[in-house]
Order: C-alpha cells, then structure tokens, then sequence
C-alpha cells in the first residue's frame, strides 16, 4: 500500500468512521421522536370506525318449570337439573337498529333463541362433533330487526355440565362491533400464547439440533415441551377461536389433554437439573398425569364423565407437580444445592408468583384474559432455563476444549517420543542383522538371535502404545484397498507357526476354500488383528493346538462377511475376567502370567480397530481349557476367484536360517544412502557390503544433492525425518535440479513409520518406492533387486531359487499347459484351449446365478475394449510397470468368466512384466492381442 493509500485509511478510521456513526445515532433518535411528538400533538385525522357493542343491560326473568316469570341477576345462575331446558326472558329495547345482533356466551351449553315466540337462533355440536354430550363453549349471534323493537326474547340453554342453568353477561350491537370488542378483550392472551408457542418451539429445535451435536439430550427441552403444551393450552381457549377453527368440538379437547401433559415434561426438567435426586417423589406426579391423561380420555370417548367434569382432578394433577417442585427447592435449600441451578429457582419463584396471581384474578373476578399473568411467569421461568442451559453448555464446552488440548499433548507426546524411542531401537535391529550375517561363531548367533526377539518385542509394544494413541486421539483411520485373503492367510500362518516353534503347539489353518480371495478392505489393520489373537493364544497356551479358522457369509452380490476364529487350548480365561479382556492396558492373573511378557493393549486395540472396521470380537472361554477369540468384519469383494484349498500351503514355510545370504551381487551398481543418523548408515553400508555395490553416504539432504550433482547413482536411499532439508525437500530440489544427471534417478524413502498408506504417501511426494525400518538385509535386498537396472544384477545360486520358489512353480503350473505358452500364432492361428470359456467355472465364480454372469460378461466386454488401446500404449513405449497392472487385470477378469488358459497366459504376461522382461513381451505381444480379440469376439457371439 502506498503512503497516499495509507493516509486515506486512517483519515477513514479517525474521521469519517465516528462522524457517520454519530450521524446516524441522531437520524435515529430524530426519526423516533418527530413520531411520538407529532402523533400526541398534531389534531386527529383518522377515520372512525363507525361500530358499537354495549353490554345488554335489560332486565330479565327466569321462567320456572310451572311458566312463572321470576327476576335474575345476569350474569347468573338458576337452580337446574343436567340436561334441563332453561330459558330466560327479556324485553327487547323500544328501538332497534337495522343490522344489529344480539351477542350470547355459551358455556358448554346447547342454544335455542325465541323472538316473540319465534325460533331465531339455535346452537347444538350433536351432528358435527366426534364425542362427548355438551357443545363447546362459543358465542351465539341472533340478529335482530327493527320490528323486534320491544318483543320478547326467550334465552333457553340445555347443558349437562355444572354450568346448567348458568347464564353469562350478553352484548347487543353491530356484529363487527361485538367481534372488535371480543378481539379487544382477548388480544393479549392470543398474542402471549402465540409468542409462547414459538419461543418453546424454537427451544425445542435448539435443543434437539445441540443434543445432535453434544450426543447427549438437554433437559431443558422438556421444559421447552411443558411451556408448549401450556401455550396450545392458551391459544384452545382464545375467545375468537370460532372463527378460526373448522370444528370447535375437536379443538375444545386440546384443552384438556395440554393441561393433562403439562405436569410430566415439567417434573422431568425438575428431575434432570436435581440430577435424579428426587427421582421417586417425581413419580408421583408423572404416574398421575400420566393415569389421568388415559382414563380421563376414556370416559370422555365413552361419553362416561366429561373433560369439563374432570378439571378439578387435572388441577390437582398441576397443583401435584408444582408442591413436589416446591418441596425439592426447598429440601435443596436446606442441603445447600439449590446453587446448582439457582437460576432456575428464580425462574420457579417467579411462575408461582404469576401463578398466585392469576388464581387470585379468577377467584375475584378480574376480567383478566385467560392464562395472561400466568404465561409471564412461564417466560420468565424459559428464559432463566435458557440462560442456565447456556451456562452449562459454554462450561461442558470449555471442559470439553481442555480434555482435547489435553489429549493431544498426550498423543502428540506419545506420538513423538515412540519415533524417537524407534530410531535407537532400529539402529539396534539393524547392526543386530550385520552380527548374524557377518558372525560364524554359534554362541554370538545365539546371542544375536535373542537380541533380535527382544527388540522386535519392544518395536511391536511401542507401535503398539502409538497405535494406542493414535485411537484415543481419534486420529486413526481406516485405508483400504484391494488385498488377497490367500496371501494373507498364509502370511499370518508363517508368523504363527514361527511363533509357535518354540512349544510343542500344533498349528492349524482352516479355511472355507470357496471364500473369495480378492477383498477390499484394511489389509495391514486386519493381520494387525490377527497376529494380535494368534500370538496370544500362543503366549497363552502350553501345549496342544492353536487353529485359526476363517469362514464367510455372502450379505450381498459384492459384500461378505468374514469370519475369524482364534482357538487355543491354552490356559483359559476365568468367567469373572471375560468382560474385562477387551479393557485397556488390562492383564490378567497376573501372578500366574508374570513371566509372559505383555501391555495389555493389544487386545483392546484388536477391538477398536474390529469396531473401526464396522464388525465385531467376542471371547468365549472355558477356564483352564481354552479360549476362542472370533471376530466378524465385513468387506467388499473384488473378485470372486476363491482362495481355494490352503492347507498345502502349511507346508511350505519352513523355518528360516538365521545366518543370512545374499540375494544378488551388483559390482557396478551406484548407490547413495542418505540419512542423519550414521548409525543408520552404518547399518546400510554392513548390510549391502556383500552384494558388492558402490554405495555412497550423506549425513543431510544438502550433502546429498552436492554429491548427486557430481556422480550418477543407479538408486538413492533417502531417510524421510532429517533436520534442515528432510527426505521430501532434498528430492523435489533434487528432481527440480535441470543441470543434475540424477534428476530421474529412482529414489526410495526411508522410514520409520510403519503405517498403512505409505505407499500412496510417499507416490504423492515423488518417491519412487519406500523401505520401513527398521533395515532387515533380505528385505533391502529384494527392493533393490527390484528397482537395480537388470544388466548389473547377478543373483546368488541358492538364495535365488528360494525366493523364486513360488514363481518357478506358478511357471511349472503354465509350462503343464504347454499349449498355452508354446503358441505362436498371430491372428487367425489362435490356438482353440486359449479360447476355452468353461460356462461352469464361470457360474460358479458368480453364485450360479445366470443373471450375475451375463452381468460379468458384459463387465468383461468392456473392460477389454477399453484395454486394448492401453495395451497397445503400453507396448509401444515399453511401459512394463503399466503393462503389468493391465495384464493382471485380465487375469483376473478371464478368470471370472471362466477362461482359465487365457488366465494363465495373462499370468505369464504379468510376470515377465514384473521382471522387467522386456523380450519376452516383445515376443508374445501380438499373439496375446490376437487371442484376447478373439476371445472378446467369442463372448460377443
Ligand atoms: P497382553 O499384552 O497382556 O497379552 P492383551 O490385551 O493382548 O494384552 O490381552 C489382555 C489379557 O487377556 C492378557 O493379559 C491375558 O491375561 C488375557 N488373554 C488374552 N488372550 C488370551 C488367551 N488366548 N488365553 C488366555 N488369556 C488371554
């Protein structure tokens, strides 16, 4: 901003701002003023609105049941049976106007009108109301004419109510007089009741938005409710409610039924904000509400005893409530803890004030509307609630605020010190793995060995408080993608029977063989679950067997429920403890198991996560024999190949030497490992020494990116946390960097933060791939062995042929179908096994359902025309990395629909991708498109 801009804004701000603030107080004040002035000053020039409405003042007679005249008070009342005919007369004045009405209140009473003996007017509900005996309270209009001047008016009301006989003033007048007049009287009370209903009806939405966000209901909606019903109360009686309402007779029973529930949200409030104190003194008043509210509505159906007849229990029914709420502010009073929610207490002062008021107005004859004085009470009493509801929120608010500044000083503590805790401890693991390889001596193995187990025990206990922490900070999620149910079943039975090795354990797999193996789901979180359970059983079980078995339930086309089952014949858990496995931080016997080495965490953090997962854990356990973990999560299938029989596969892990081999040598391969800790890179340069690369070292990222720029490296190992330039900043100088011939280098972080999403993490910063400490040889290796260009690499005989195991064998299982891979045809020539598309496999894959496999076959159809094109890319510019995505797809998809030969060339295909062979691609390209064209076209057919 330039000075001339500067001086501006504060000329703004100093001047002008006030100057037009003030202007605009005195416009106000003004505005406000010339109104009142003028209006009291100036002479009138309104128009009059010519009506009238007088109270009828004429004298009139009783006429008795033997038809003699005997004078009344009106209003008044005469002697009458229920259900009597009681008529009352008058003498019209000597002068009538044209359109003038005579005005009568009916109280629950059934009108005729007489005009010298003449009917003129009659009131009776009994062919329009639903039940009941009486018609409801209304005003009853007789129009008169000029020549009913001095004639006799017969008055005659029926009624079964305790107003039989009861006769109330009248008003004679123009109809829109007596109406402004009626409007007049009852302005107020409708214009309370109205203002009540919306304020308790705000009340009730704010609150019921607030219990949504603070999980928890707020009492001071049930007074909110109280209020309401008192209000509907109050707008049911309004005088002009004649002509508002369709049907009265309906209408009139809201009256009762709002008086009737009143008393119960209100005690409710009591009882909420005394914290439950006098829970049972408050029963007496809800019970009774609640009884008076279903059998008076039954006698009323029934036509037994009417609403009207019931009031004075309804009174008492309130009176009830209002006495237990003085006596609880009373007795609190005394227990000095009426300051919990004193507010309140002036709120209830002041309604039974207002309420002693309007009793007073009743009882003397104060023409007060209805309920007026009253309802002031009642807003004063929401208003005060109001103000202690906000109390209370803005204090759980602030104790709220604190609990989560709290726990995230907590987990952010947590947090850090298991990195900083994981950094010495990796060190320790990976010099540990340079001893194992480097050492003969059988006691220094030995040593190392227990070296190993131990700190692998206190990575896992503090990944596991971490986990822990992360939980309770909420900060744990969920990352889900495709995974092999296969895969990982056989994963967890490795880690299992290398558990159990050490005791005589028998370890068993049973799996359903037609569970499908392609799932979408947490894949490191559920084998996190797993080994939790299946290293328990082992740590608690002596000796005998511990199965792991998995079955499934289909819930949908593309969902099933999985079911895990741990059991152990180990030592059992004692009844009275089942409830407190889950707990955490909980162990125990801990007598009995002082020597098994644990937190107590993992089982509560196997439930949040099986919670987190939307599915469920149970223990069953029968003491002293064993136990039974099972767990249930749902997941999505991806694709429908089961993971078929996977005992076999028992078998096959056997127990690893612990003296490591290398994998391959590489003598001209170039290296750079960066990292701060040379602790680490010690560990590194021991580790790889063997494979005989030239590997390079930096202690920061800017010693990295010097070193880059004057040597060409075949793979950078880069530590993520360093200080000054960490892992992410020195690679994005690095791949930024124009002039530096490692611009494109492949880079692989490190890191210690072993969690899932990774892999999707460090894709996003630019890494090529990533590596978890702590720095296991094998593992190292075989990323390298990955990402090493292939002409530098020779692998080691043995090793070789062990870790290549299982492709060898998948090759062999090809090499069987000999015409699959021996096939040289181009076009035409494509060999008829290659197009087999066995119906009943593919059935089998989609449920039998017909309807699920035309629906795959579509799915097939356009998968494949999508893919050809990006097959072709691929292959033109030798993409393998895409090229095998693409094909492994198809392998799968080939599969489903039953195409098993084509599945295993695609196999093929994938593999020689994934090995970065490049020839064999070239090689079997045309005649793999020309087979998938034919194989799209026989599924067209
Ligand atoms: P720990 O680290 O102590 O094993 P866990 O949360 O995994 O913590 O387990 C909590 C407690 O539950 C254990 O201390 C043990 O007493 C009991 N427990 C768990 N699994 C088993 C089992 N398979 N057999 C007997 N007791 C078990």
């Amino acid at each position: 901003m330039n000075t001339k801009a500067k001086a501006v804004c504060k000329l703004l701000n100093e001047k002008y701002i006030p100057i037009t603030q003030k202007f605009l107080s005195c416009v106000t004040v003004f505005w406000f003023l010339f109104f009142v002035v003028t209006q009291l000053a100036l002479p009138s020039e309104r128009d009059v609105l010519d009506t009238q409405c007088r109270v009828y003042e004429g004298e009139w007679w009783h006429i008795t049941r033997e038809g003699e005249y005997v004078p009344v008070q009106v209003p008044g009342k005469v002697a009458a049976e229920n259900g009597e005919p009681v008529s009352f007369s008058t003498i019209l004045p000597e002068h009538i106007d044209a359109g003038e009405c005579m005005c009568f209140y009916a109280v629950w009473q059934d009108v005729e009108i007489y005009i010298d003996g003449e009917l003129r007017a009659v009131y009776n509900t009994e062919n329009t109301r639903l039940f009941g005996i009486n018609s409801p309270t209304r005003y009853v209009f007789v129009e008169l004419e000029e020549t009913d001047a001095g004639a006799e008016l017969i008055y005659q009301i029926t009624s079964t109510s305790k107003y039989a006989g009861a006769m109330r003033s009248c008003y004679i007048g123009d109809r829109m007089g007596i109406w402004v007049h009626l409007f007049g009287k009852a302005g107020l009370q409708s214009v309370i009741a109205i203002f009540l209903a919306f304020l308790s009806l705000f009340c009730i939405i704010i609150c019921a938005v607030l219990k949504f966000a603070y999980r928890r209901p707020l009492p001071l909606s049930y007074l909110a409710w109280s209020i309401f019903f008192c209000a509907c109360w109050m707008m049911t009686e309004i005088e002009f409610r004649q002509i508002m309402i369709k049907n009265v007779s309906a209408l009139s029973l809201y009256a009762y039924w709002s008086l009737m529930i009143i008393p119960i949200p209100l005690c409710v409030y009591m009882n909420e904000i005394q914290h439950y104190r006098y829970h049972k003194l408050y029963m007496g008043p809800i019970c009774y509400a609640a009884v008076i509210l279903i059998i008076g509505t039954c006698l009323q159906v029934f036509d037994v005893v009417q609403f009207v007849s019931q009031v004075p229990y309804i009174h008492m029914g309130i009176i009830g409530a209002l006495l237990c709420i003085m006596g609880t502010i009373v007795a609190d009073t005394v227990k000095h803890r009426l300051s919990e929610y004193m507010i309140v207490g002036i709120g209830i002062l002041g309604l039974l004030f207002t309420t002693v008021l309007e009793m007073l107005a009743y009882y003397m004859g104060i023409g007060m509307s209805l309920g007026t004085v009253l309802s002031m009470g009642l807003v004063f009493l929401l208003v005060m609630a109001i103000i202690k509801t906000g109390q209370d929120l803005f204090e759980t608010e602030k104790k709220r605020q604190e609990a989560i500044m709290a726990r995230n000083a907590q987990a952010k503590f947590l947090a850090n010190m298991s990195h900083e805790i994981r950094t010495p401890i990796n060190a320790i693991i990976g010099m540990n793995e340079m001893i194992l390889r480097e050492n003969a001596d059988g006691a220094v193995q030995e040593y190392a060995v227990s070296i190993r187990n131990a700190s692998k025990m206190l990575l896992g206990l503090v990944n596991d408080v971490l986990d822990f922490s992360k939980i309770e900070s909420g900060q744990l999620e969920l990352l889900e993608d495709t995974y092999d149910l296969g895969e990982l079943l056989q994963d967890e039975m490795s880690l299992l029977r290398a558990r159990a090795a050490e005791k005589p354990i028998i370890t068993r797999l049973e799996a359903e063989p037609d569970i499908p193996s392609e799932l979408w789901g947490d894949e490191l979180r559920i084998k996190q679950i797993l080994t939790n359970l299946l290293s328990n059983a082992v740590k608690y079980t002596k000796e005998g067997t511990v199965t792991l078995r998995v079955s499934y339930r289909r819930t949908d086309v593309d969902r099933l429920t999985l079911y895990f089952s741990v059991i152990d014949t180990g030592i059992g858990i004692k009844e009275e403890n089942l409830s407190q496995v889950f707990d955490s931080f909980k162990r125990l016997e801990l007598e009995k198991n002082r020597n098994v080495q644990g937190t107590g965490l993992g089982l509560n953090i196997a439930k949040q996560l099986v919670t987190l997962m939307q599915g469920s854990i149970s223990v069953e356990s029968e003491y002293g024999k064993g136990s039974r973990f099972s767990i249930a999560i749902p997941q999505k299938i991806m694709g429908h190949k089961p993971i078929g029989e996977l005992k076999g596969m028992q078998m096959r892990a056997g127990k690893k030497k612990e003296k490591s081999q290398t994998l391959f040598t590489a003598p001209g391969a170039k290296v750079l490992a960066v990292d701060d800790s040379t602790m680490n890179l010690a560990v590194i340069k021991g580790l790889l020494k063997r494979t005989e690369m030239e590997l390079d070292c930096a202690e920061s990222g800017k010693e990295a990116l010097e070193l880059t720029r004057s040597k060409k490296y075949d793979i950078i190992l880069m530590d993520h946390m360093m200080p000054e330039l960490d892992g992410v900043e020195t690679l994005h100088l690095l791949r930024a960097d124009k002039k530096n011939e490692n611009r494109n280098a492949t880079v692989i972080a490190l890191t210690a933060n072993a969690v899932a999403g990774c892999k999707e993490m460090y894709a996003g910063y630019g890494f090529d791939d990533y590596f978890t400490k702590p720095i296991l040889a094998d593992k190292l290796e075989e990323l390298l062995l990955l990402h090493l260009p292939g002409e530098l690499v020779h692998r080691t005989g043995e090793k070789e042929e062990e870790n290549s195991q299982e492709r060898e064998k998948e090759r062999e299982e090809m090499q069987d179908n000999n015409s699959v891979n021996d096939y040289k045809a181009e076009g035409e020539n494509v060999p008829e096994e290659l197009l087999v598309i066995d119906h009943e496999l593919g059935l089998s894959y989609c449920m039998d359902s017909e309807e699920l496999y035309e629906e795959i076959l579509g799915e097939f159809e356009k998968q494949v025309k999508e893919y050809l094109p990006k097959l072709d890319a691929c292959f033109e510019a030798q993409d393998l990395g895409q090229y095998a995505i693409l094909t492994h797809a198809l392998k799968g998809s080939t599969l489903n629909i039953g195409a098993s030969a084509f599945s295993k060339l695609s196999l093929s295909h994938e593999l020689a991708a994934k090995e970065e062979n490049g020839g064999f691609v070239k090689e079997k390209y045309a005649s793999y498109r020309a087979a998938l064209v034919k194989l799209l076209e026989k599924v067209q057919a």
